[in-house]
């Protein structure tokens, strides 16, 4: 068996620390931040300072192909996160009301997710690496460059870390990230790092996290998960999460001035008191804030696709070989999925080598860049629109005959068809050709659709929002 060290100790390194050490393996795993908060894992959230994951404090749904790898690989994890707080929740059970067919099928029981903040996710797969006699978890560690067996060889043989000393292994993962800096270490060292293809995603993220004082929902919870809408100039979602909490993020395009202000808690509560599928979710008797409000911007749809020869014994899993815009919530689902499948390339070719980054660049291309490409093109209409409302100009429609992310959505407000193929579209169960590429879903969706657009949840205006958001500007300043 070989030794793996793991540059990262997040979800993709601490899940592929776990699903190593189970298939034999020796693990290191490396990570630059200092340690976890103590105390119980409920309260850890509120603690545990990780500048080095800026995203761990903003809204995180857990999709199905996730969960469902977390449940059957790793169960013990899985029910370290209940007993904590996560909530398990089934979308079978949270069909649409006004569906023509409410009856459930024998797929809706893969429909699962958790309804938990991020660092409590983290949280718990750190306390069972760190308890997994197999792995060894240095935190406080950076990793600063790779080693090879001989200067300009293929092969990797380890890292170095910051003091100069160099840890040796026959397997290097990258998980560092989305900003990781392995592909400069392999160009510096002239050896082939792949062709990292990139656009922005167009969106900044506002979130705050809230305790919930009462037990029913204050409003519908029409994604299952929560409550949220995609409008025509910002998206505001409901996440419901651990413990009696929940969080809420807004996003809203990068350039659009008039929104900056949302950082500011009054602006933020403005522009959630103003779309009137959140509001009441914000009544002094339902919430209570737990949190300031947090910002994130400088946000890619990313994906590294492996050179001719990719350098040996070298991986990369998660955000460090594939972004998608968070609003997809598919990070984890892929990372949990690029851990399975190195796992499995690791079992049938042991030896490292040409043939096994072979096996493992050709399953990566394979289960990321249908996603990557999904996000491209949504986002690219999300943003065209948004662009539209805010200068006034009427929005560019799709071009003709291709189904748009808003009309399926719609549609499957009603048939059940339509609401199953993008349910399991949106888990990471099935890909987006089985939605925008089936001759039935297609003719499901303009039949649906053919009365004229039903009414949905409501959000603001632009008007709305812009006035909302300039208003407490001008309070917080008097
Ligand atoms: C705003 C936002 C919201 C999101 N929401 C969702 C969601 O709803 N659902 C979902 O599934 N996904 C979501 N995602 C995506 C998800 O957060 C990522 O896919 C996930 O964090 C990827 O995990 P990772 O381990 O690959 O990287 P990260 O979590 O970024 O971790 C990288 C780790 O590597 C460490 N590191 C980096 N460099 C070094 C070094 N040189 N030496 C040692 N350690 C190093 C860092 O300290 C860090 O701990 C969201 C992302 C964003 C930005």
């Amino acid at each position: 068996m070989a030794t793996a060290v793991i540059i990262g100790g997040s979800t993709a390194g601490l899940a592929g620390a776990l699903a190593l050490a189970r298939a034999g393996h020796r693990v290191e795993v490396l990570e630059r931040d200092p340690g976890t908060p103590p105390g119980r894992p409920a309260d850890a959230p509120a603690q545990w300072q990780r500048p080095t994951v800026p995203q761990s404090v903003h809204s995180h749904a857990f999709g199905s192909l996730g969960v469902n790898l977390l449940r059957e690989e790793y169960p013990e994890v899985y029910r370290e996160l209940v007993a904590a707080g996560a909530a398990e929740i089934r979308l079978g059970d949270r069909k649409p009301p006004f569906l023509d067919d409410p009856s459930d099928r024998p797929e809706d029981a893969e429909l699962n997710m958790l309804a938990c903040r991020r660092s409590l996710f983290d949280l718990v797969l750190r306390q069972a690496v760190a308890n997994h006699p197999g792995i060894v978890l240095r935190t406080g560690c950076t990793v600063r460059g790779l080693e090879f067996a001989a200067e300009g060889s293929p092969r990797v043989t380890g890292v170095r870390l910051e003091d100069g000393e160099q840890v040796a292994a026959d397997l290097v993962i990258d998980a560092a990230g989305r900003r990781s800096p392995v592909g400069d270490w392999l160009a510096a060292a002239g050896l082939p790092a792949g062709e990292v293809r990139s656009s922005s995603c167009e969106i900044t993220y506002y979130t705050r996290h809230y305790r919930a004082l009462t037990k029913a929902p204050a409003g519908p919870l029409n994604r299952g998960f929560g409550a949220g809408g995609l409008w025509d100039s910002y998206t505001a979602v409901l996440f419901l999460g651990d413990n009696d909490t929940f969080s809420i993020s807004l996003g809203v395009l990068p350039q659009d001035k008039e929104l900056k202000g949302l950082r500011t808690e009054e602006a933020f509560t403005a522009a959630v008191a103003a779309t009137p599928l959140l509001a009441p979710w914000l009544a002094p008797t339902v919430s209570e804030p737990i949190s300031p409000v947090y910002a994130m911007g400088g946000l890619d749809n990313s994906l590294r696709t492996a050179p001719a020869e990719p350098v040996q014994g070298l991986f990369a899993v998660g955000d460090s070989a594939a972004t998608t815009n968070p609003a997809y919530g598919r990070g984890v689902s892929l990372a949990l999925a690029q851990v399975r499948l190195l796992v499995q390339v690791l079992t049938e070719h042991p030896q490292v080598g040409a043939e096994q980054s072979a096996a493992y660049a050709a399953g990566a291309e394979r289960l990321l860049r249908p996603w990557f490409e999904d996000s491209v093109q949504n986002d690219a209409g999300r943003a065209g629109l948004w662009r539209a409302t805010a200068e006034g100009v009427r929005p560019l429609g799709p071009p003709p005959g291709v189904l748009t992310f808003g009309q399926v959505a719609e549609a499957g407000g009603t048939d059940a068809v339509v609401w199953r193929r993008v349910a399991r579209m949106m888990m990471t169960l099935a890909t987006p050709e089985t939605v925008y590429a089936d001759g039935e879903v297609r003719d499901r969706v303009l039949r649906a659709l053919s009365g004229g657009s039903r009414p949905g949840f409501p959000g603001a205006s632009r008007a709305q929002l812009v006035e909302a958001v300039a208003k407490a500007a001008a309070n917080s300043d008097s």
